[in-house]
């Protein structure tokens, strides 16, 4: 039997959602495999966070407690999880997929000797090891793959999982890496947080997200106007906001906000995994592309094949129509 540690993240003393979808994948391997399930939390002073996540996550979980944790460092986190890997000899480490993730894991797989997977979907037990998906060629193709190199250690994509949810038995335990200066070749200087956007998307229960082939900035009026019809507000997939089109905060996806509104409208927006991630949890999709063929229909409940520039005024009459 071998263990599969989940490095849980955390902001503001608080348990980062996301790390409970990779307890859910983790749970998911052990079931298949017969492996074990770690979790980790590691800062100045995780064990309440720890605590937060055996409890809600429902396993053992490794308080990984140093001075030298307090504020976030690729340095300091890897020369930690160095030492617990060296302790618990996993077979997976599971990252989640962002900033940090992205600075740490391949250093930890590098250390380690193991092997860094990047982006993963998804990943099943196979013999003694595991087969690891993730998203190709813009999304079209699912690539899926082995590493040789142990442990592996992966980066998961948000909502690749569903998240966990208790479980029985949960348990804390201390772990002292003993990290030393000389570990941190650099110094935290300090969080700057950006300032708060006008719109939060996340409180929204109607969103219309634009795409791409909206074409500029004057076209998303169209938008405007059925999500005004409907008492909601516009989004965006990267691409519009790249081009500041509009404002960074109106971006959904991986690398924008995840929303969960009642109502989600997707026009001429392909549906590459990265935005997909940030709206698959809206409880009504409606889809509107030219091509049938798009990946968005995959997870829309309503999908309407043709001309946005046509479909979206013609929806906008009918809601004013419908209200009186
Ligand atoms: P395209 O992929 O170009 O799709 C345009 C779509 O419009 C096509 O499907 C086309 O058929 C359709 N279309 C064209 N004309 C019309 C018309 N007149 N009527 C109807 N349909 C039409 N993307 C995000 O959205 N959010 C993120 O947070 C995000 N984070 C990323 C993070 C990383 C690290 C990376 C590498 C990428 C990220 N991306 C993100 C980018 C993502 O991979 C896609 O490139 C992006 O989502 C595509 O945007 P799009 O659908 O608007 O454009």
């Amino acid at each position: 039997m071998s263990t599969i540690l989940v490095v849980a993240d955390h902001d503001n003393g608080k348990l980062r959602e996301a790390s409970l979808e990779l307890v859910g994948l983790a749970r998911s391997l052990a079931a298949a495999g017969g492996h074990e399930v770690l979790g980790a939390v590691l800062g100045a002073e995780p064990r309440p966070i720890a605590q937060d996540l055996a409890e809600r996550g429902g396993l053992p979980v490794v308080a990984v407690a140093d001075p030298l944790l307090g504020d976030y460092s690729s340095d300091g986190w890897t020369a930690a999880l160095a030492k617990l890997v060296e302790a618990k000899s996993p077979a997976l480490v599971l990252a989640l997929h962002d900033a940090r993730g992205w600075d740490w894991a391949p250093r930890l797989a590098l250390r380690c000797d193991g092997a860094p997977a990047s982006e993963i979907t998804g990943a099943e037990c196979e013999g003694e090891g595991f087969v690891f998906t993730r998203k190709a060629f813009n999304a079209k193709l699912d690539l899926r793959f082995r590493l040789k190199g142990s442990p592996v250690v992966a980066t998961v994509q948000r909502g690749s999982a569903a998240a966990a949810t208790g479980g029985g038995g949960p348990s804390v335990e201390d772990f002292a890496p003993g990290l030393a200066e000389s570990d941190l070749k650099g110094r935290f200087a300090g969080l700057q947080a950006s300032e708060g956007g006008k719109v939060d998307l996340t409180q929204e229960d109607v969103i219309i997200a634009g795409g791409r082939s909206l074409g500029g900035p004057e076209k998303f009026e169209l938008l405007e106007e059925l999500a005004k019809a409907l008492g909601g507000q516009v989004g965006a997939s990267r691409p519009v906001t790249d081009a500041g089109w509009l404002p960074a905060e109106r971006q959904v996806g991986s690398s924008g906000v995840t929303v969960s509104p009642k109502l989600y409208v997707a026009c001429g927006i392909s549906g590459a995994i990265q935005h997909v991630v940030g709206m698959k949890g809206s409880d009504f999709i409606v889809a509107i592309n030219k091509d049938a063929r798009a990946p968005i229909f995959d997870v829309a409940h309503v999908g309407i094949v043709g001309d946005l520039f046509e479909i979206v005024p013609a929806l906008t009459e009918a809601v004013k129509e419908a209200k009186g």
